[in-house]
């Protein structure tokens, strides 16, 4: 446990660089400002010994001004070297935030796309933001609070034993007591009654979190919150574990832990009172006195030190978790550039004997997938829902890379292809094409930053997206997203392809996507489509089949793996699957037009 402890800040440390000296120099200057601030109390109990060897002639005593000074001086100079310390820390600790976010960013800006369809962005900013937020108090409030409780504590027992060991050890007893009660709640078999009640905790906010997003459903449906049984459970079973665990295992402890922490002086008093009539008939009742006044002042910090220890070590519990999150992103895979890179020669597209098996997943996505995109031909991809369509054009841009085979550009392997001349090789539309919070003419010039205005409209027309301009306030300059300007999905599937034809890619790989065409969008959005394929390698994932018909080859794909290819007429005229859902597909159209014409 402790070796554990040990590690997780030695490693967030890594991240500190050049400033992990600093760090260092906080920590030595927060222990000795706590040795600094400990000085006033020796001062204390000087000046009571001065007093009460004249008394009653409080005058006599000649050094109290002295000690009062002094003291003042110590506790000066403490503050003073504990806001030093504070800020050596917290330099570091900023610039160790700012080398985790940035150490972070840079990792997962080398790791394939397809990782960002498994691991949201907002899950990876989260991660990175929440662990830089823990490193942040780790190192810049915690780690000095724990060098200066431990320092504290030393010279605790060392100034206990100096002035009346017995009063000194009934004042370190209640502390041990104190901290006795305070681990026996987290150790042993409680440890695990304590997690059992964290883990109810997380599965509440979890349940939690999935109920409100679930609340338009209740809502439709006229249900109620105990409707959402998971929910229901996860609050009960909390509250079951919460009580339990308050009631069954903290109460004592914490009550002990409490009475001692803020009464440390609680053994003191007997065990003072025991030694008076010795200390009385010893003749030193004065010395003995003083030691007394010592001990009470000074039992006072017991309970600050003991509140740091209960900061600090949640504070390592934090650093624990922080850099559990900092590996996951840390661990992303990364896309490996090659050492030399090959040029394609062409915009030839070959799938050669490609498998490919998603992580954690069973049964292989594709397997054993060979066909070929002579440059300038377009091949369509259609199947059933789940046979591999998205995932074999998703190996192109490589967003996977493959389990075995090969994806050839140009004649070259994707994985000896720089990626940067691979993207620039390869314009890709999916599905969720994603707009930015800012306007179309930006929008659209990500694709090529040295764009001229004249060449984005020139796209934007391409892409049918005259209408668009026309009815925003400031055609291309328009914010999107601010002030209610939102575009249809159709709307934003135009734009997308307006990027993909400025991008000018000789190699384009696209969903045909149909989920927001209405009638007005398709048409529109067909347009685009042959201002973006012309002169083209295209490879189309393909959802109405009506569109595929012109197409060079259809590849027919069912359970990752290739049923049939050729042009559609081969294919209708071979009798297989795929003449089978050209039927199925005419069809529907028929029954389509049938029930619009009875409609009308
Ligand atoms: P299609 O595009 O033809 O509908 P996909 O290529 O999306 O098919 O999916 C092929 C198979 O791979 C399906 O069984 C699907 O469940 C699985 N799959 C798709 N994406 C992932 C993913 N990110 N992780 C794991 N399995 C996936």
């Amino acid at each position: 446990m402790k070796q554990e402890k040990k590690n997780s800040v030695t490693a967030l440390l890594a991240y500190a660089g050049n400033y992990k000296g600093l760090t260092f120099l906080g920590l030595a200057l927060s222990a000795i400002s706590m040795l600094l601030s400990m000085a006033p109390y020796i001062c204390i109990w000087l000046a009571a010994r001065d007093l009460i060897a004249v008394a009653p002639e409080w005058m006599q005593a000649q050094n109290v001004a002295k000690y009062g000074w002094l003291a003042f001086a110590f506790a000066v100079g403490g503050i003073v070297l504990y806001f030093a310390s504070l800020m050596c820390t917290h330099l570091a600790a900023f610039r160790t935030a700012s080398n985790i976010r940035k150490r972070g960013v840079a990792r997962v800006m080398k790791a394939p796309l397809g990782y960002f369809d498994a691991n949201a962005s907002g899950l990876i900013r989260g991660r990175l933001d929440a662990a830089a937020a823990d490193t942040e108090t780790l190192l810049a409030h915690n780690l000095a609070d724990i060098v200066g409780t431990v320092v504290l504590f030393v010279a605790m027992v060392v100034l206990m034993f100096v002035f009346d060991w017995r009063m000194g050890a009934a004042c370190l007893l209640a502390a041990v007591i104190s901290v006795i009660a305070m681990f026996s709640m987290m150790g042993g078999k409680n440890a695990q009654l304590m997690a059992e009640y964290q883990a109810a905790q997380d599965r509440m906010t979890k349940a939690g979190t999935e109920y409100v997003r679930g609340i338009p459903v209740v809502k439709i449906f006229q249900q109620t919150v105990y409707s959402f049984k998971a929910f229901q459970e996860a609050i009960e079973d909390y509250s079951s574990k919460a009580e339990h665990y308050q009631a069954d295992v903290c109460r004592v402890p914490q009550s002990v832990n409490l009475t001692f922490t803020e009464g440390a002086f609680i053994l003191l008093v007997p065990v003072a009172l025991f030694l008076a009539p010795g200390a009385l008939k010893g003749g030193n009742f004065a010395g003995f006195i003083t030691d007394f006044a010592f001990y009470a002042v000074f039992s006072a910090i017991i309970s600050t030190a003991l509140a740091k220890i209960m900061f600090a070590s949640s504070g390592m519990m934090l650093a624990g978790t922080a850099l559990g999150r900092i590996d996951q992103v840390m661990c992303a895979p990364m896309l490996e550039a090659p050492a030399h890179p090959k040029k394609p020669d062409g915009n030839k597209v070959e799938f050669k004997d490609v498998s490919f098996t998603y992580d954690g997943a069973e049964t292989p996505a594709l397997s054993h997938v060979s066909f070929t995109a002579e440059s300038g031909q377009t091949i369509a991809l259609v199947g059933p829902s789940g046979g591999g369509k998205t995932t074999a054009a998703s190996l192109i841009p490589r967003f996977w890379e493959v389990t075995l085979g090969a994806v050839e550009v140009g004649g070259v392997n994707v994985k000896d292809i720089d990626p940067h001349v691979l993207m620039d090789q390869v314009a890709f539309v999916f599905q969720n094409s994603r707009l930015f919070k800012t306007s179309i003419l930006e929008n659209v010039r990500v694709a090529r930053p040295d764009a001229t205005r004249e060449q984005v409209k020139t796209a934007l027309m391409a892409a049918q997206c005259k209408d668009i301009l026309d009815k925003l306030p400031e055609g291309m300059d328009t914010q999107i997203g601010t002030e209610g300007t939102y575009l249809s999905g159709g709307e934003q599937q135009r734009i997308a392809l307006a990027r993909a034809i400025l991008k000018d890619a000789p190699i384009v790989v696209l969903d045909e996507a149909t989920a927001f065409a209405d009638p007005e969008n398709e048409a529109l959005i067909q347009k685009a489509f042959s201002a973006l394929t012309k002169g083209r390698t295209v490879i189309m994932i393909a959802h109405r089949l009506s569109t595929v018909v012109g197409a060079d080859k259809i590849i027919v794909l069912s359970e990752g793996q290739i049923k049939e290819q050729g042009t559609h007429a081969e294919l209708t005229a071979a009798g297989g699957l795929y003449a089978r859902m050209w039927n199925d597909y005419n069809k529907a159209v028929q029954w389509k037009i049938t029930s619009e014409k009875e409609a009308v």
